[in-house]
């Protein structure tokens, strides 16, 4: 970090001020302008506020220099790390694609389901139990019953399975059941469920806030990461912005931002991403093609009677055509 002083600055408020940053176990450096002075911060700013340093009369300006997320950052941790889950391999050139109903409905529906998407080459299958919907009367997923049927449906396909959690009072149950805990977008700022979560040391899948920036979802996997061997699949899943055509815009650049800046795989939504079945194949291949380690995808094996998010899902025979085409940019891609 680098502070600014105003020209007015007196010697004793300069020593002042280096006198509490020194206090802070931070080494300050300074360099003397014709006119400015410049105070320059080495060792750990992140507990430092620029809003509460800049308080100080005597400082013109506070300049960050360094992310403030140590864990999900690259700075310190420049190998990809890969999530790999039950021989599934998301990062450090493993990708994996999920897929699967926006909720689970019945058992027929998941198990029908989970075997074409396995025989199509998903890796996971994906099945909200607990759906966080807009409206309290909409259907808000089987529940607990729910995980029992994905359960079911890992056993019969091999699938791991992935899945939403909403209240921490399940978080014993999903630590249990459940191969990747799945945090939403509604909930990626819920900073206590995050930090729950980050205890469980199983994969998280976070996805991007409806209107976070990047960096916000980077300090949210931030959090998940301060706990025990805590792993993290960070999701691209569009954001609102004030287009209308789409359900969202998916932000395609967030894709090499992420990888530039965090060592954690990026996986894209493009079901939630544009909420049209028909931009769900293209929007899948770009993302593809601009480097994501993977894909969630909702498939669906009556899109028409779905009880969540019918319009957005594809149907099994699509999602075999989009994964042949999917190995095909990757090979494309691969230098
Ligand atoms: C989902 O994956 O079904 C879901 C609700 O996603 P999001 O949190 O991205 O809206
Ligand atoms: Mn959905």
């Amino acid at each position: 970090m680098i502070l600014i002083m105003k020209p007015s600055a007196t010697r004793e408020e300069i020593t002042e001020i280096a006198g509490q940053m020194e206090s802070l176990g931070l080494a300050v450096h300074e360099i003397k302008g014709e006119n400015t002075f410049v105070m320059g911060l080495v060792g750990d700013t992140s507990v430092l506020s620029a809003e509460a340093i800049m308080r100080n009369e005597c400082i013109d300006r506070v300049l960050k220099v360094q992310e403030p997320y140590k864990l999900a950052g690259r700075r310190f941790h420049s190998e990809d790390s890969v999530v790999e889950v039950m021989g599934h391999r998301l990062g450090g050139g493993g990708f994996a694609v999920m897929a699967g109903p926006c909720s689970v409905e019945s058992e027929d529906q998941i198990l029908s389901i989970a075997k074409d998407v396995k025989a199509a080459g998903a890796g996971f299958l994906r099945g909200g139990a607990f759906k966080p919907r807009s409206s309290p009367y909409a259907f808000q997923g089987l529940g607990l019953d729910g995980l029992e049927l994905l359960k079911a449906a890992r056993k019969e396909t091999g699938l791991p399975i992935v899945s939403e959690i909403m209240d921490p009072q399940y978080l014993g149950v999903f630590a249990e059941d459940v191969d990747v805990i799945q945090i939403g977008a509604r909930n990626m700022q819920n900073f206590s469920l995050l930090r729950e979560v980050g205890q469980l040391g199983k994969p998280v899948l976070l996805k991007r806030g409806l209107s976070n920036t990047i960096d916000e979802l980077l300090m949210a996997a931030e959090y998940v990461l301060a706990g025990d061997k805590s792993q993290v699949i960070l999701c691209e899943r569009g954001i609102r912005t004030f287009e209308t055509a789409t359900r969202n815009t998916l932000d395609l650049s967030a894709i090499p931002v992420l990888k530039q800046r965090s060592h954690l795989p990026v996986i894209v939504d493009p079901s939630h991403g544009t909420g049209y079945w028909n931009l769900v194949f293209p929007m899948a291949l770009a993302a593809v093609a601009a480097g994501a380690d993977g894909l969630i995808i909702e498939v669906h094996n009556r899109p028409d009677k779905a009880l969540c998010d019918g319009q957005q899902s594809i149907t099994p025979a699509l999602f075999g055509k989009l994964m042949e085409r999917i190995a095909l940019v990757r090979e494309a891609i691969q230098q």
